[in-house]
């Protein structure tokens, strides 16, 4: 049903007024929080536990698990649940209560709410009934999910259970990695290792200890309303629309972008925005985006782990407040044809332990160009592995499609940037221009960047960071940070030996750290691309270059079965080989899985519901005609119609029975790699010839008799 809009200002009282830096945080528990709490020994034991993995004694976890079951408790909180990320999509959770028995004299029971530490530290979930790729069995199943202290606790008021959210990493027992989160906290320490050892050779002092990823998600979406959502079979199975006409107006118009924010949207943003400031996620940016009935929101910039699991935490959010508001938001990256898709830019940068921005140009020259050109080195050298990060059924309608980067990984670096590159390839001192003041009237000026914007690029510089634009807006953006930060701690170590041999060679730093850049840039220069990403002659281009151009999933995912290409994540200790091959069956699998879903969702839809309304429109078409005829009128476009309508079931149920033939062949052998290739080349054009069939109907029958609330009902809604 609908929500009318007194129901959503009830609603927005679930999560109290206040401005959002009153709110901040409110929910949420870090563990510097934690620490103010305890007391002298306790704290920097808990700190140690923290900062360098130190294990904490019994009494000490103990001490946290109390702090933080007062906190708790005084949120009228009643269940607390390990939060983690198999590779399902979504996160997982499974609540306990903090109740505990305590037998006394003469056995008297009384009951108690604790939270020992070591149940705060660790929990074992089953392994073996989530994604493990092999690497679990029914008979060898144990699993743990371990406290990860960086991201804060956090609080679920969902209903009337009150949940404290404990966030973990999850592995086998044999210590396999089988989530999102082990694999990103490996690779950012990796990068932390490698950024700071390079660093300091270049500076040659010892003054950066650590440097720590940053990434702010500009997450898209689009809205529609639950009565809708619930008559279409496909997006409730599939997440997408798998049949529909585009309307007659769509985003041509270009009236949607940044337009006025319709009054129930808003009501549903603000109250999205509200509890997740609650919950420590400090969201600033909401708009209207390209699409009808596509929004965006976007948080400020915080350090990887935490701003992917704040991402998860964020889409989780948007789903739940939108059933409040008689809405479901859509992550999928298409879930309409024929308008855009929906991404997630991961802006993605690198800070020392001192804060500073190490992709500021304006900041040391040496250092920003020898980072720069590192960064421009590992995604060069690792852009096949980078490709697959943001492979999947969804994402495969999206790249490519003319509102996203092609699927061939190439940096934009912007004119200023370019030039100043350009010129240290070529050997010479690289100057910066800056962006200057430009009078638009006689009073009015604005302030230039240095660099114009590129929204065709997968990986474009932004001012002073880059911008992986490629991925997938239901994705979760851990794995292509993982694959990113460990691809440039990969070069920040290959590098780094060579500017090591270089001094020792006797080379003064300066001139040493030049001629590295100069390599590196070399080496990399294919890999950047100034041009129209969208054009068609860039894949020629990337072609004759040699980069990388895997135009679906089954062919990105065969990078990961290259052990040449894969071998900087073993090397960097972010992946074992069995983790690799194991993640690779898993994202396949997921693969044939969606496929699978549309290709028997299309088949029911078409059979079940198309087909009959052809016949439903045949048999009063053919009434009409009768009755028509009997006044004597002409009637050959009638019958034209007619013929039409059967020539069309006739086809229908012809495709239907291809795809159901075709779809049984998606998981036969043992071996994937073919199911992948059948899936690609058979089974998704299968899905489209059956889709143009299901649209060619909904030419010819009329509304009042089409069974499935059209794109122009759900896109337009009259709210
Ligand atoms: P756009 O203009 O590209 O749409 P937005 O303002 O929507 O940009 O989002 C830009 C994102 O980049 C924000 O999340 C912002 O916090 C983030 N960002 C800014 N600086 C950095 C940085 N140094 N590292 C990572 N992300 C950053
Ligand atoms: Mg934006």
């Amino acid at each position: 049903m609908v929500a009318h809009v007194s129901d959503v200002v009830t609603l927005r009282e679930r999560v109290a007024s206040g401005s959002p830096s009153e709110t901040f945080g409110s929910w949420s528990l870090s563990w510097q929080a934690i620490a103010e709490r305890l007391s002298g020994d306790t704290a920097a034991a808990f700190e140690a536990f923290v900062l360098s993995g130190a294990a904490m004694s019994k009494d000490v976890s103990n001490a946290v698990g109390e702090v933080v079951l007062d906190w708790a408790r005084a949120h009228g909180v009643t269940h607390f649940a390990h939060w983690f990320q198999p590779l399902t999509g979504i996160p997982a959770e499974k609540h306990d209560a903090f109740l505990s028995l305590k037998v006394g004299a003469h056995g008297a029971v009384s009951a108690l709410d604790r939270l020992p530490g070591s149940l705060l530290l660790q929990g074992e979930p089953d392994a073996s009934s989530f994604p493990n790729g092999g690497l679990r069995a029914t008979h060898t199943a144990r699993g743990y999910t371990v406290w990860d202290p960086t991201t804060p606790l956090f609080l679920r008021k969902e209903g009337n259970a009150p949940t404290l959210c404990v966030p973990c990493a999850y592995v086998s027992y044999t210590g396999h990695a089988l989530d999102h989160k082990t694999p990103l906290l490996r690779a950012l320490a990796a990068l932390s290792r490698e950024a700071t050892r390079f660093l300091n050779l270049v500076s040659g002092s010892d003054s950066v200890t650590a440097v720590t990823a940053t990434l702010g998600t500009e997450q898209e979406y689009f809205l529609v309303d639950r009565a809708h959502f619930a008559k279409r079979p496909d997006l409730l199975m599939a997440g997408r629309t798998l049949l529909g006409r585009v309307p007659s107006r769509n985003q041509q118009l270009e009236d949607h972008y940044f337009g006025p924010i319709p009054a129930r949207v808003l009501a549903y943003m603000s109250e999205v925005e509200a509890e997740l400031c609650r919950l420590g996620v400090p969201v600033k940016t909401r708009h209207c985006e390209v699409a009808p009935s596509q929004y965006e929101i976007a948080p400020i910039f915080e350090s990887v782990s935490v701003a992917c699991d704040h991402n998860v935490l964020t889409m989780d959010v948007m789903r739940r407040v939108a059933e409040r508001h008689g809405l479901v938001c859509l992550m999928h990256e298409k879930p309409f044809a024929g308008i855009n898709g929906s991404g997630k830019h991961n802006n993605w940068s690198m800070a020392t332990d001192t804060g500073e921005n190490l992709l500021e140009p304006s900041g040391e020259r040496t250092r920003f160009l020898a980072v720069l050109s590192a960064v421009l080195w590992g995604v060069h050298r690792h852009a096949a592995v980078l490709r697959a990060t943001v492979a999947s059924a969804g994402n495969d309608h999206r790249l490519g499609a003319n509102e996203a980067p092609p699927p061939i990984i190439s940096a934009y670096l912007g004119s200023a940037i370019a030039s100043l590159v350009e010129a240290a390839e070529r050997g010479e001192k690289p100057e910066l221009a800056s962006g200057a003041p430009l009078a638009i009237t006689e009073k009015l000026t604005v302030q230039l960047d240095a660099t114009d914007r590129n929204r065709t690029a997968p990986f474009a510089f932004t001012g002073n960071k880059f911008e992986y634009r490629a991925v997938g807006s239901s994705e979760n953006c851990a794995w292509p940070m993982t694959v990113l930060n460990a691809a440039v701690a990969d070069a920040f170590r290959t590098l780094g030996d060579r500017l090591e041999a270089k001094l020792a060679k006797g080379l003064a730093r300066e001139a040493a750290v030049l001629e590295l850049a100069r390599e590196a840039l070399t080496e990399s220069h294919d890999v950047r691309f100034e041009g129209n990403g969208y054009a068609g002659e860039w894949l020629e281009e990337a072609t004759r270059r040699g980069l990388p151009v895997l135009k679906d999933t089954p062919a990105a995912l065969g990078a990961l079965r290259e052990g040449q290409r894969t071998a900087f994540l073993v090397s960097q200790g972010v992946f074992s080989e069995e983790e690799i091959a194991a993640r690779t069956e898993i994202l396949g699998e997921r693969y044939l899985k969606a496929i699978d879903i549309e290709a028997q969702t299309l088949s029911e839809i078409a059979t079940g519901l198309v087909l009959p309304a052809i016949e439903a429109q045949a048999a009063r078409t053919g009434e009409a005609l009768e009755a028509f005829r009997h006044g004597g009128a002409k009637v050959s476009r009638q019958e034209e119609r007619l013929h039409k309508l059967a020539i069309l079931a006739e086809s229908l149920l012809s495709a239907a029975g291809d795809l159901d033939k075709q779809r049984d062949d998606l998981f036969a052998g043992h071996d994937p790699e073919p199911g992948l290739r059948h899936a690609s080349t058979a089974v998704v054009p299968a899905i489209a010839r059956l889709r143009g069939l299901c649209d060619e109907a909904e030419n010819l029958v009329g509304e009042a008799l089409w069974p499935l609330p059209t794109y122009r009902q759900m896109l337009f809604p009259v709210l």
